[in-house]
């Protein structure tokens, strides 16, 4: 039987990535039957009627209804059921798969992506946010479930492969590797006159303009961070993070009896997702092989936590609890999305969410840990609002 595969995100970075080797394997190995988009009605339309899923999704109808248009257009016929909005994107994570890779990007990934893992089947998860807003509800949905949760995440998916989950009393710390972004070696100078073209290049992987934001402010390894802490179920003093700049090493496990174990490959997201959509097994690939030779040096420094702050606010912000971890990530995309339509300027990204997690730690928000979705949506909501408040303030008093 071929293993039924959705893919919520199919459009972006990850997804097409996901469909790039779908479509190298043997036509009974998978069958692919929901895809979703947000906005992009003609890349979804084209990816339907090259795979011929049974379900097909917008996260958006588009002004006055045209992505919902282009859609209907291009399918009409084909037999593929079109849905359009929250609703129809909770339905897809709920579409009956053995495999859901939940691809979306941000916190708006989260319902969908509960929704798959409400039907205990396997999940490769890649929506970093999911886990950042609503760590522990979500690993507590995983468990309920008895969902199989594969971390795609590059550095997640490498901890994975090499952490002995037999004996966890074994393991001594997670080291999660960062390349450091493309303003490793700026100046703070530099740093103030950084251009949003100058943060979406980034000199190692090849991504969607959100995560290539977030790591050009490191936040992006602060959010790792945190993730790592519930997929792993490690505090926060048990994992380090450690600058890599060739990213070939994709992070660690050092075991109590000094041994430190890694995974390596070439800086390509295809290895994660192919682990995860053939798991127990193996997948052949056409990624780059390792030449050791020609790579020829792995270097390693500590990350610089006075040049970039994000990492020192995600790591409060997990050590905090509560409802910081969600107050950070919807900050972060907020200053991201005003980073990225020109607004913000570099350095105000993290100035931007600091001033929101101080404003919530004196209302005491930290303490309360969410207890239902509702709660997780709601705070949510509340750190956007104040996050493009704190954000217009820095943009008109720079
Ligand atoms: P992209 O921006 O490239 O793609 C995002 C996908 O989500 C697109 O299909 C997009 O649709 C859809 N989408 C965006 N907003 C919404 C919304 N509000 N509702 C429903 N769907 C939406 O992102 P990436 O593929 O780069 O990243 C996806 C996730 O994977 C992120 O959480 C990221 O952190 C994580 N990740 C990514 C890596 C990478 O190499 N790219 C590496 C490790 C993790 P549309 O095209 O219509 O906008």
């Amino acid at each position: 039987m071929a293993k039924r595969v959705t893919i919520l995100g199919s459009t972006g970075s990850i997804g097409q990535s996901t469909l790039s080797l779908l479509c190298g394997a043997e036509p009974d190995e998978y069958k692919i039957v929901c895809l979703s988009a947000n906005t992009n009605a003609k890349k979804l339309a084209r990816q339907a009627l090259e795979f011929k899923p049974e379900f097909v999704v917008l996260g958006h109808e588009g002004n006055g209804g045209a992505n919902r248009g282009i859609l209907q257009d291009a399918l009409s016929g084909s037999g593929i059921k079109i849905g359009i909005g929250r609703e129809a994107l909770v339905e897809a994570g709920a579409w009956p798969a053995d495999f859901i890779m939940a691809a979306i990007v941000g916190a708006a990934g989260l319902e969908p992506t509960l929704a798959a893992v409400s039907q205990g089947t396997t999940l490769g998860l890649a929506n970093k946010e999911c886990l950042v807003s609503a760590g522990a509800l979500f690993m507590e949905a995983v468990a309920a479930s008895g969902t199989t949760l594969l971390p795609v995440d590059s550095e997640h998916n490498a901890i994975f492969q090499v952490l002995s989950r037999k004996r966890p009393g074994d393991v001594r710390k997670l080291i999660l590797t960062a390349s450091g972004g493309p303003f490793r070696t700026f100046t703070d100078k530099q740093l103030r006159a950084v251009t949003r073209e100058q943060a979406l290049n980034h000199p190692v992987w090849d991504m969607g303009a959100k995560i290539s934001i977030d790591s050009a402010t490191l936040m992006n390894k602060g959010l790792e961070l945190i993730e790592a802490s519930y997929l792993f179920d490690r505090p926060s003093n048990e994992i380090d993070i450690i600058i890599h700049p060739q990213s070939i090493i994709h992070s660690m496990v050092e075991y109590v009896d000094g041994s430190v174990l890694a995974q390596m490959g070439s800086p390509d997201m295809r290895t994660p997702i192919a682990y995860a959509l053939a798991w127990p097994e193996r997948m052949v690939t056409d990624v780059k092989t390792l030449d050791f030779a020609e790579v020829a040096k792995l270097e390693f420094f500590a990350p610089d936590p006075q040049k970039f702050p994000a990492l020192r606010l995600a790591r409060a912000a997990l050590e905090a609890g509560g409802m910081a971890p969600t107050i950070l990530n919807a900050a972060n995309e907020i200053a991201v999305a005003q980073f990225l339509q020109g607004d913000l300027a570099f350095l105000h990204l993290t100035k931007c969410i600091e001033t929101v997690l101080e404003h919530f730690q004196r209302e005491n928000s930290f303490a309360k840990a969410p207890q239902t979705l509702e709660d997780v949506l709601e705070i949510d909501k509340r750190a956007r609002i104040k996050a493009n408040e704190v954000a217009n303030k820095l943009v008109e008093k720079p």
